[in-house]
């Protein structure tokens, strides 16, 4: 017999209606949401594990849409090293900050896919994992420093590496066009790696195969390469034109900003977290600077891709996955999102952008139940997503935080 699980007096955010639906009841069966009604009690509770909430707020689990889960750096660390730090911040992300879900953007030796299988088969208790193994770039590209960059050269070197990628079990490939802000001095954001031949041959067989490419592109003429060759979604976009953002419309692709990468500095931080952040990151002079010279055009296009109604996710692209997460829901209020349009692009859209839309992402039945309950109201103010109370992942309490 399945668990049945009725939380009533609930709040609900659905990221389907908009606002709170105050009064809800919701059901659980098994790893799946049964019924959810609008003010008044469930239909059948006997046998059931009741849960009243209390008025508190019940919303679909977290996610991040870009996700490395290396931290703290260790240099030169072992392959089972790095499994048990991945392992020990997915964890922690799920219990203690409530994101279910996380759709990787590089990991090294497919540590993410041997995570996934743990976690989607039971034996470990984690987030769902959408994964890419490793980091493609070229020699000479960008986060070679990382431990997660695989570089590759000349078209049959990234056929051959994204076929084996296939094989391994990744669910989609990352690839990197640009070089990026935190890297060394030959690792500028608005140099282009690629040669032409080698992202065609790229593109090429991520289509043949079936496989999305999540492209890593950070200026103008690189999102509108991949955009033109079909990426599934751009990561960072920190300098773009308008024939940028109707490329995306045109294309139907998603824009993923993570703002914690230029936002995240000493003389930005306000929040308390983030001044905590940045205190613990302690990223060296030059980074700081690179990150506040290229701010203000990186959030101008995050607010004009917004109002252009392009398709967007949340991700944030800093470590550890908890802290960056939740920082990230915080820069998209302060540069311009509602906090209901940043709730649904950590939720709906964030699921959405990771291929797994149709049963994650809302509370609606028939969908898995990976769902957060927390006390104060988030469309009030977002940092309430940090009064975490319960999560759920596939139906099952893995975190109480009420006593
Ligand atoms: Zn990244």
């Amino acid at each position: 017999m399945t668990e049945r699980t009725v939380l009533t007096n609930a709040n609900l955010f659905d990221a389907v209606r908009p606002g709170i639906i105050p009064g809800a009841t919701v059901t659980l069966d098994g790893e799946r949401i049964a019924e959810v009604r609008d003010g008044g009690g469930a239909r059948a509770t006997s046998g059931a594990r009741v849960i009243d909430l209390r008025g508190a707020y019940l919303l679909p689990g977290l996610w991040d849409a870009h996700v490395h889960l290396e931290w703290p750096r260790v240099p030169q660390a072992s392959v089972p090293e790095l499994t048990a730090q991945y392992l020990a911040n997915a964890q922690r992300a799920l219990v203690e900050g409530g994101i279910t879900g996380m759709r990787m953007a590089g990991a090294p030796h497919f540590i993410d896919v041997a995570l996934k299988r743990a976690f989607d088969s039971g034996q470990l208790v984690g987030p769902r994992l959408v994964t890419c193994g490793w980091f493609l770039t070229t020699t000479g590209g960008h986060a070679l420093g990382t431990g997660f960059a695989l570089p590759c050269d000349g078209p049959l070197g990234f056929v051959r590496t994204i076929r084996e990628h296939i094989q391994a079990g990744v669910d989609h490939i990352k690839l990197n066009l640009t070089g990026g802000i935190m890297g060394p001095a030959w690792d500028r954001h608005t140099d282009t790696f690629f040669t032409p031949d080698e992202i065609e041959a790229a593109f090429a067989i991520c289509h043949q195969r079936g496989f999305k490419v999540m492209a890593h592109a950070a200026s103008p003429a690189a999102v509108k390469a991949a955009l033109r060759l079909g990426a599934h979604s751009v990561e960072h976009g920190y300098v773009m034109d308008e024939e940028c953002l109707a490329l995306f419309r045109a294309r139907d692709a998603w824009y993923v900003p993570t703002l914690g990468i230029t936002h995240l500095t000493p003389s930005q931080a306000t929040s308390r977290w983030e001044k905590q952040w940045v205190e613990q990151r302690g990223l060296t002079p030059d980074l700081v600077a690179r990150a506040e010279a290229a701010v203000d055009e990186h959030r101008t296009w995050f607010r004009r891709a917004l109002t252009a109604g392009v398709k967007m996710a949340c991700g944030s692209d800093v470590r550890p996955v908890r802290e960056g997460a939740l920082l990230e829901l915080g820069l998209w209020v302060k540069s311009g999102a509602t906090p209901e349009q940043t709730l649904r692009a950590a939720t709906r859209y964030a699921a959405e952008v990771s291929g797994v839309g149709d049963q994650l992402g809302t509370i609606e039945a028939g969908k898995l139940a990976d769902l957060i309950v927390v006390r104060d109201n988030p469309l009030d103010d977002i940092e309430a997503v940090r009064s975490l109370e319960l999560v759920f992942k596939g139906g099952r309490l893995v975190a109480d935080h009420r006593a």
